[in-house]
């Protein structure tokens, strides 16, 4: 296609566009509805990408962000601390689990994970361990889009046109059971096995070049809402300090309330040395992510012989963490993990009922308001889609005509996985829009499959 046919595509302005149709143009929130400029109201079972954690018009943080505003938009950290700062950085330090003691605000996801390879770095050159630099990650895994954040990932599409930029990572297999567990073994025996393969790579590269390990608890948009089975990640601990390598564990996604308890971590009984977060930290008002780090982190570098190396323009941005705070609050204040808990258990048992014996849908899975929907071919074999059938784009624009956003992901790597639908909704969603976002994503999903191959 010449370039100027490509211009004309869309007769948008915005760059670069992922889509060969004009898209609806959103005007207001209301609740956890989003209402576009024809006055069409779409209801957000996804929260966007699990972001969107109080719906699109809480008053709590508007008002925080136009208070903030008023008094100081931005005070540079380099000169400047602020008490939205401080107190956002002790809320969350006071709530995680224990020895989790300091924290330091960016502008979102990718970034923290960028902050988080270069502490892990940094915390070893401070003990006098310069040849540990080598990273382990996940197949099946995302933790951003810059360079470095994508070498960890391991979401093949993604990567291949950076890959010569791309530090070398060693990518080990997800704990994945529903298609990786044996029938003949136990969750427990799956889970040692898998967490084992970590153990094989830290010898296979030598202890002493590893610097860290980095998963996701509950893995999001590669894997649809699919947490570890229980002891993989106490498994994974004890490999970890076995072999002097840091835990970096990345809640960008299933982390601040989104599962359930506000650190997703707290379901493993597993302390990370360092750990990230972003989206329901600002939960879209504001783009802000987080990067806390457990105390012997923070005493290696505080102790050491250089500061860290990360501080971008915005980083503790003063109106993000005003808002951050207030989003912190209204968890509180209105019981909302609670309602996440209840209302996660309501969701599941309502799509379990709803599709649990439909032909393409081979797992429901997850934990509180965040789970997915696995999506095959054929429920016995598990055989996935035809990549090239463009599934989860079908299942969004499908989502979209029901007056539904839920966040499909997907197209079989090597035939390792299927497509997914994750469904995200707002921690404040009532009884009655989660029976409406099982009806939803029903109609979704026949919708998406009309006319393709049975
Ligand atoms: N880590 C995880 C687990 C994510 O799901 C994402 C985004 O989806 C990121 C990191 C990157 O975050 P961002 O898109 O804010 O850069």
């Amino acid at each position: 296609m010449s370039p100027d046919s490509a211009s004309t595509r869309s007769s948008s302005r915005v760059f670069p566009r992922e889509f060969d149709h004009e898209l609806p143009k959103a005007v207001r929130g209301e609740g956890i509805w989003v209402i576009d400029s024809e006055g069409r109201r779409y209801l957000d079972a996804s929260g966007g990408a699990a972001v969107s954690c109080l719906g699109h018009s809480h008053p709590a943080v508007i008002q925080a962000i136009q208070r903030q505003a008023a008094l100081l938009p931005f005070a540079y950290s380099h000169f400047f601390t602020s008490e939205p700062l401080e107190e956002l950085a002790t809320l969350l330090v006071d709530a995680a689990p224990a020895g989790m003691d300091k924290v330091f605000f960016v502008a979102g996801g990718s970034e923290a994970t960028e902050a988080a390879l270069k502490l892990a770095r940094q915390y070893h050159l401070e003990r006098g361990e310069p040849r540990r630099r080598k990273f382990i990650a996940r197949r099946q895994s995302y933790h951003g889009n810059t360079l470095g954040a994508l070498a960890v990932s391991s979401n093949p599409g993604r990567r291949e046109p950076y890959l010569p930029m791309l530090m070398e990572v060693r990518h080990i297999a997800p704990c994945y059971a529903y298609r990786e567990k044996r029938t003949d073994e136990s969750e427990e025996a799956y889970g040692l096995r898998v967490a084992d393969e970590l153990d094989q790579a830290i010898r296979e590269l030598g202890p002493e070049n590893v610097a860290a390990f980095i998963a996701e608890p509950v893995v999001g948009a590669t894997l649809g809402a699919c947490p570890a089975v229980p002891g993989y990640f106490k498994r994974v601990r004890e490999i970890c300090d076995r072999h002097g390598v840091l835990l970096i564990l990345d809640e960008v996604m299933c982390g601040m309330g989104r599962c359930g308890t506000l650190y997703a971590c707290e379901a493993e009984g597993v302390v990370p040395d360092i750990l990230t977060m972003a989206k329901g930290l600002g939960a879209g008002y504001q783009p802000i992510g987080a990067v806390m780090a457990h105390r012997r982190v923070v005493a290696a570098i505080e102790d050491g012989s250089r500061a860290l190396m990360h501080g971008h323009t915005y980083f503790n941005h003063t109106i993000a963490v005003a808002a951050a705070v207030a989003v912190q609050r209204t968890f509180k204040a209105e019981n909302l993990l609670e309602n996440v808990r209840r209302q996660g258990a309501r969701l599941k048992q309502g799509l379990e009922e709803r599709l649990g014996n439909h032909r393409h849908v081979g797992d429901v899975r997850g934990r509180g308001l965040f789970l997915g929907i696995e999506l095959v071919q054929d429920r016995a074999s598990k055989r996935p889609f035809d990549p090239a059938l463009k599934l989860h784009a079908r299942l969004r624009d499908a989502g979209m005509s029901e007056g539904m956003m839920c966040y499909p992901t997907g197209g079989c790597v090597d035939g390792k996985r299927g497509d997914h639908v994750i469904l995200a909704p707002p921690y404040i969603v009532t009884d009655r829009e989660v029976d409406e976002i099982v009806e939803r994503t029903g109609r979704t999903i026949d919708r998406a499959l009309r006319g393709l191959p049975a």
